[in-house]
C-alpha cells in the first residue's frame, strides 16, 4: 500500500508500506502493533521478497531478462515472485506441494506461471529438491530458494523493518513472528537488535513443528493445520539464526484458529492461520511485559500479519476447528 495520491507506473510500486494497527486485546500498558501485509497486491508479506530478491538476482547477473525462475514455495512466496516475475521479464515456474490451498495455485497461475505439484508427504524438501532438478534442466533458470538466500530476510530488513521503526518512532521493544523460511523475522530481528541490543525477539512456530529443535529442545513432531510456518525439516532452513532469538514459541493449531476468528469478529481483520498464531504469541508477550515478567527496552511489542483469510476460504478457515482443513 502507498498513499496513493500520485498515479503509480507498475503493481510492483505499490508493494510495502502497509499499515501497522494496534491489535486491541493487548493491556493498554504493552499495546501490540500487527503490520496487515495482505495490504500487498499480492495480498501477502511475500510480495516483498518477490520483488527484492528478483531485482537483486537480475543486478548481479544470476538470471536475465526472458529466464527462469524456479521456487519450491509453499503457495505466497510463488504469488510473489509470481507478480513481480512477469513485471520484470522473468518466466516464472513453481513446485508445490499438494497439500496447500488450491486458492493460492489458481493465482499463481492466473500471474502467467506455470505450477508443478509434489506429493505431501515429501513435504518442503522434496519441493526443494525437484526445483533444483528443472533448473538444472534450463538454459538461465535460477532458484532463489527463499530457505537458504539472505536477500529474503535481507527485503525484511530494508523494507518491513525500517517501516514499521518508522511508525512508532522507534520505540519497539519487541518483535514476534511466525516463522516458515523465519525470513520475515530475522530481517527484522537483525534490524531491531541494531537499533537497541535488548530488543525481545520471539519466533512463533505451530505445535508439531520442529524450529525449536534450533534452542537445543526435542520437540515432539507432529502434523499441524497452521499454515505457512514451522517446519518438519529444520535442516532445510539456512536462515534461522538462534543468536538473533530470545524464544521460540509454540502455538497450538486451536489457539491459532480460536484466534483468527476473535481477530475478525472483534477487530475486523480477515487474516489467516499464521497471524492468529503471531497474535496469540505477541499477546503472550506483552501480558507478560505488563506483569512485569519480561524487561523489554520500550513498552510495545510488533507482529505481521502475513495474508488473509480469504486465500484459505476453501480449507474452512471460519468454520469450526474440526471442519478446519488447514
Ligand atoms: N505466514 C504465511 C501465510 C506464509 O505464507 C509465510 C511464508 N511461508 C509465513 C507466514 C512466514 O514467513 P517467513 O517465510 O518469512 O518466515
Amino acid at each position: 500500500m502507498t498513499t496513493h495520491r500520485e498515479p503509480l507506473d507498475s503493481v510492483l510500486d505499490t508493494i510495502g508500506e502497509t499499515p501497522l494497527v494496534r491489535v486491541h486485546a493487548a493491556p493498554e500498558s504493552v499495546p501490540v502493533y500487527a503490520k496487515l501485509e495482505s495490504f500487498n497486491p499480492g495480498a501477502s508479506v511475500k510480495d516483498r521478497i518477490g520483488k527484492y530478491m528478483l531485482e537483486r538476482m537480475l543486478e548481479r547477473g544470476d538470471v536475465s531478462e526472458g529466464g527462469t525462475v524456479i521456487e519450491p514455495t509453499a503457495g505466497n512466496t510463488g504469488i510473489g515472485i509470481a507478480v513481480a516475475a512477469r513485471q520484470l521479464g522473468l518466466q516464472a515456474v513453481f513446485v508445490v506441494p499438494e497439500r496447500f490451498s488450491k486458492e493460492k495455485q489458481q493465482l499463481m497461475r492466473a500471474l502467467g506461471a506455470e505450477v508443478i505439484n509434489t506429493p505431501t508427504d515429501d513435504g518442503m524438501g522434496g519441493a526443494i529438491e525437484r526445483a533444483h532438478e528443472l533448473a538444472a534442466e534450463l538454459d538461465d533458470a535460477v532458484v532463489p530458494q527463499q530457505f537458504a538466500n539472505p536477500l529474503n530476510s535481507e527485503a525484511h530488513y530494508a523494507t518491513t523493518a525500517p517501516e514499521i521503526y518508522e511508525a512508532l518512532d522507534g520505540e519497539v521493544g519487541a518483535i514476534v513472528a511466525g516463522c516458515g523460511t523465519a525470513g520475515t523475522l530475522m530481517g527484522m530481528a537483525r534490524y531491531g537488535r541494531e537499533q537497541h541490543p535488548d530488543t525481545y525477539v520471539c519466533a512463533v512456530e505451530p505445535e508439531g513443528s520442529m524450529y525449536a529443535a534450533f534452542a537445543g529442545e526435542s520437540p515432539e513432531e507432529a502434523d499441524y493445520k497452521t499454515e505457512g510456518i514451522g517446519t518438519h525439516n529444520p535442516a532445510t532452513n539456512e536462515l534461522f539464526d538462534p543468536e538473533l532469538v530470545d524464544e521460540i514459541r509454540a502455538v497450538a493449531d486451536r489457539d491459532a484458529h480460536d484466534e483468527l476468528k476473535r481477530l475478525a469478529r472483534e477487530e475486523g481483520h480477515l487474516v489467516a492461520s499464521s497471524a492468529g498464531a503471531a497474535a496469540v504469541a505477541s499477546l503472550d508477550v506483552a501480558e507478560r511485559a505488563a506483569r512485569g515478567d519480561l524487561d523489554l527496552p520500550h513498552d510495545s511489542v510488533v507482529t505481521v500479519f502475513p495474508d488473509s483469510a480469504e486465500r484459505y476460504l476453501s480449507k474452512g478457515i471460519y468454520r469450526s476447528f474440526e471442519q478446519w482443513e488447514g
